[in-house]
């Protein structure tokens, strides 16, 4: 194993004002690939935490709504300059508390980098003023935005979530205070801070923390809007919390999202498209490929070539050149993927382990998980319908293609999808009629996502959009004003 980069574990305090806090109530961070030795030491905030950043940012909101769109753009693509420039620094110890391999972590940075840009070139845009004169009134809509925003972010791509909320949120003229996952809290937090040298103070806040403070942020009366992402178990939480004092939400949560392969795809192509997919971050993201139907007179053809790719794969600690993907982030992660795959054994479905462990000696010091295929199972089996967020796929198999969008559509869930196909117009025709915020035709994976597409989920996957003008919609309030003649 070639891991060189076990740099000594930083301690990470909170962003308050402008100011780094000192760290205190400090907790150890174990690397997920490697347990017997902590990644990062970071301090888990309280109320009081979060209510001096409510306040801090509060006292922000006004000269930072009364700056122009045209400065709050040039600030953003500022804070893109020290995102973009970060990645080499941080990136290290994203890999080492989260889990992930390096160019996942560096993808995050990369993303993130440019939600920032693409917010701040359609700033100005999106601040265009209605003014309707006629002989009767003259009447005006503006966009103002809400005041101080939360945003709370998960641990599995952290900084790019974080800039979902943060470009869209500070963009529109409001402040924010962002709680990290404590999960994967350090290196967005030792970026954040960096971007925060460039904004005035009290304009970006972070208190790091646990559930005390997330509900400090979701029920504190001067937070007027509330950016999400997570678990939509924990989303019903905020959503009662937030319900008190009638704040806005944008809710992004889970998914389990189908790929309808139909008889006329590509199957190599398919495959080589469709793999970065289902495994990428060991399968924990919320638009990974979660459920596959492919057309029962191919099935054999297809699990078999899938399988054959899989068992390529080598799992290792995320700074090993040589891991293609990395140990899962977490002990709760860890126990309910390996409940989950124990539970699909017993069910009677063929569960097939295959890839490389990297490290033999060193496995059990982490929370790995080899890459599983599931063949021979149901459309109503647990592993199908429920969101895995680990390294193990269900193929199913399916009998004509209205059987297949009704399995496709049948889910609480309703974040991406994909529709594979060689026939551009039966692939459109078929993704109209999916019930979801996304769907791909011949991708779902990273390269699918286009920072034009409005990005979110339907049903129990979410409320609200993400990305460029829909993003940015979210935080403002439209402010009408009519006089009469
Ligand atoms: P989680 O719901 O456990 O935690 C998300 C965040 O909420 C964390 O910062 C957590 O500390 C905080 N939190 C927990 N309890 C809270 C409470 N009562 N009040 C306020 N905040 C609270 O999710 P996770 O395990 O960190 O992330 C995995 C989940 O996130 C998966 O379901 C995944 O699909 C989803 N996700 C969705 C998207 C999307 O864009 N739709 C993107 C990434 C992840």
């Amino acid at each position: 194993m070639t891991i060189t980069d076990h740099a000594i574990a930083p301690q990470v305090g909170h962003l308050i004002d402008g100011q780094a806090v000192e760290p205190t109530n400090l907790r150890d961070h174990p690397d997920p690939g490697r347990l017997s030795t902590v990644a990062a030491r970071v301090a888990i905030g309280t109320a009081d935490d979060v209510d001096r950043a409510v306040r801090a940012a509060h006292a922000a909101f006004p000269a930072w709504r009364d700056r122009s769109p045209a400065e709050r753009a040039a600030l953003l693509m500022e804070a893109s300059n020290v995102v973009a420039g970060s990645g080499e620094e941080l990136a290290g110890l994203l890999v080492r508390e989260h889990g992930g391999v390096l160019w996942e972590a560096q993808t995050d940075f990369m993303l993130g980098t440019g939600v920032l840009q693409h917010t701040a070139s359609l700033v100005e845009e999106f601040f265009t003023t209605v003014e309707l004169d006629d002989d009767q009134s003259y009447v005006r809509i503006e966009k103002a935005p809400r005041g101080v925003a939360a945003a709370i972010v998960p641990w599995n791509m952290p900084v790019v979530l974080t800039m979902m909320k943060l470009a869209p949120a500070l963009a529109t003229g409001n402040t924010l205070v962002l709680k990290p996952s404590p999960f994967a809290s350090a290196a967005l937090t030792m970026l954040l801070q960096k971007v925060a040298a460039v904004l005035p103070p009290g304009v970006l806040n972070v208190v790091i923390g646990d559930t005390e403070v997330g509900s400090a942020l979701t029920s504190h009366p001067l937070v007027r809007k509330i950016g999400f992402t997570g678990g939509t178990a924990t989303a019903t939480h905020v959503m009662k919390s937030a319900a008190d004092s009638v704040k806005n939400v944008t809710l992004e949560l889970g998914g389990n999202d189908p790929a309808v392969v139909l008889d006329d795809a590509d199957l190599e192509l398919t495959l080589d498209r469709m793999l970065g997919g289902i495994y990428t971050r060991t399968g924990q993201i919320c638009f990974a490929v979660k459920r596959v139907y492919v057309p029962r007179s191919q099935y054999d053809t297809f699990v078999d070539a899938l399988c054959d790719r899989v068992a390529n794969y080598r799992v290792g600690h995320g700074l090993d050149a040589n891991a293609t993907f990395g140990p899962l982030n977490n002990k709760a992660q860890f126990d309910r993927v390996t409940d989950l795959i124990a539970q699909t054994k017993s069910s009677g479905a063929k569960v097939v382990e295959l890839g490389e462990k990297l490290d033999p000696s060193g496995w059990d010091d982490g929370y790995y998980v080899l890459p599983h295929v599931v063949r021979d199972t149901d459309h109503d089996s647990t592993i199908t319908s429920c969101e895995q967020f680990g390294p193990v796929i269900p193929v199913v198999a399916y009998d004509d293609e209205a059987q297949a969008l009704a399995w496709a559509n049948d889910s609480d869930y309703g974040l991406g999808s994909s529709v594979w196909t060689s026939n551009p117009d039966r692939g459109l025709e078929f993704a109209r009629k999916v019930e979801a915020g996304s769907t791909f035709i011949n991708t779902h994976s990273f390269e699918s996502l286009d920072l034009r597409m409005p990005f979110g989920g339907i049903k129990q996957s979410g409320i609200g959009r993400e990305f460029g003008a829909a993003g940015m919609a979210e935080y403002v309030e439209e402010h009408s004003i009519r006089r009469l003649k």
